[in-house]
């Protein structure tokens, strides 16, 4: 029979590497509650038009990206290619906007984009990002940079680098808009047929574009940030004050559009440069017209989104847990009866036990005890069962202890 593989694109983790995940996971639930935000959990598939409509159909995500399927009563499903417009979904659905502000959710889960798999990028990749609803405050923005940059800082993201831009907003962005395409259509005949395109749809998307000729085409168009209104440079003006109250260095990028269009004013990207090229590893902004856009209230939002396999690239080991594994050996039937007692009740008082039932011989119990990594290996063989004692082999030292049985709690809770 053919051997069957897990989908292009997908991949299982399991340990050691889902230990750096479940600490990365933890290290997130920890960290965003000082910041007040509480989880949130959206489907993983929903109504294409969500998207369609939230991210925009014109971007690379929509046009190429997204795993869409018909459900069997035919109505068009799309898995989740981001999170944001779920989470506005969510808002709009539960009527959460009547309640009080701001609204601080955070969320960590797969999505689903198929793109070229290649190392840090996945077709089920994880996302891990905050959404802000209800504050149009340039302090927001810049407290949501902050949060982004210093967490991954308190994970040990090393070489990192912060670029922030203002994409406009629904005042200034149609006149700039009008620049951009009579200038892009100066060159219309040298950029790829995807930008050809964009240029009469969305010339926004331009900057999206990784093909070499019109990334160098692209440098010569009019910047958003020349054509700001007077509210959205002021906005921004702001916001680069604010990070700079937090003392924070950032590099302003023009260029900056992060692919889907519902971000107005703030635009943020941070990269790392750990693995050689600068890679984005995280990157929001501000979206003050999608919660109305998807059916809502006038509400501003901003919110950001972390890839998390790329962090974990670029992330250091986590500290190791340094809570002590015990491995329990028997030696004869009535041990191994006791040991399996003893090592259930042990682990009902907190303790990691492990105990290995497949092999009575005692030399073999031991090998896997050392195989395991255990700390120290409790003994029950026929003489401590005779004498209810128990011995205590220091796996490091190999010093070998025999104690009381009544003796053990006093002993386990010194050195454990
Ligand atoms: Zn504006
Ligand atoms: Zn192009």
């Amino acid at each position: 029979m053919n051997k069957l593989n897990a989908p292009k694109g997908t991949k299982d983790i399991y340990s050691p590497e889902i230990e750096k995940w479940q600490y990365f996971e933890d290290r997130i639930r920890k960290y965003f509650t000082l910041f007040n935000y509480k989880e949130i959990r959206t489907p993983i598939f929903e109504r294409s038009e969500l998207f369609s409509r939230g991210i925009g159909n014109e971007t690379e995500v929509v046009q190429k990206e997204m795993y869409t399927f018909e459900d069997k009563a035919g109505r068009s499903m799309t898995l989740r290619p981001e999170n944001t417009a779920s989470v506005v979904r969510s808002l709009i659905e539960h009527n959460l906007m009547n309640e009080l502000f701001p609204h601080r959710f955070y969320y960590i889960g797969p999505m689903f984009r198929y793109d070229k798999p290649q190392k840090g990028r996945y077709r089920q990749f994880h996302q891990f990002g905050v959404e802000v609803f209800g504050d149009n405050s340039p302090y927001v923005d810049a407290e949501v940079i902050f949060s982004a940059l210093d967490f991954l800082h308190t994970i040990n993201v090393t070489d990192m680098k912060l670029y922030i831009n203002s994409v406009g907003c629904s005042d200034c962005r149609p006149g700039y808009l009008e620049k951009l395409t009579i200038e892009a259509k100066k060159n219309k005949e040298h950029f790829c047929t995807d930008c050809q395109r964009k240029i009469d749809t969305n010339p926004l998307r331009i900057f999206d574009c990784k093909v070499e000729s019109c990334i160098s085409l692209a440098d010569n168009l009019p910047n958003i940030t020349d054509h700001l209104c007077e509210d959205c440079s002021s906005h921004y003006k702001e916001v680069k004050n604010n990070l700079q109250l937090l003392g924070m260095d950032f590099t302003e990028n023009k260029k900056l559009v992060r692919g889907l269009d519902y971000y107005t004013k703030t635009a943020f990207e941070i990269t790392s440069s750990k693995l050689g090229a600068q890679n984005a590893i995280l990157g929001g902004g501000r979206y003050n017209n999608l919660v109305k856009e998807l059916g809502g209230q006038d509400l501003p939002g901003i919110g950001f989104s972390g890839g998390i396999e790329r962090i974990l690239l670029n992330m250091d080991t986590p500290p190791s847990d340094n809570t002590k594994k015990l491995f329990i050996a028997y030696q004869g039937d009535d041990a191994m009866a006791e040991a399996f007692k003893l090592s259930n009740q042990l682990r009902k008082k907190g303790y990691i036990i492990y105990q290995d039932y497949s092999s009575k011989k005692f030399g073999k119990q031991l090998q896997k005890g050392i195989k395991l990594g255990a700390d120290f290996t409790l003994i029950l063989a026929e003489d401590e069962i005779a004498n209810n004692e128990i011995s205590i082999k220091n796996m490091q030292t190999r010093e070998q202890i025999k104690i009381g049985r009544e003796d053990l709690d006093k002993w386990l809770k010194k050195n454990c």
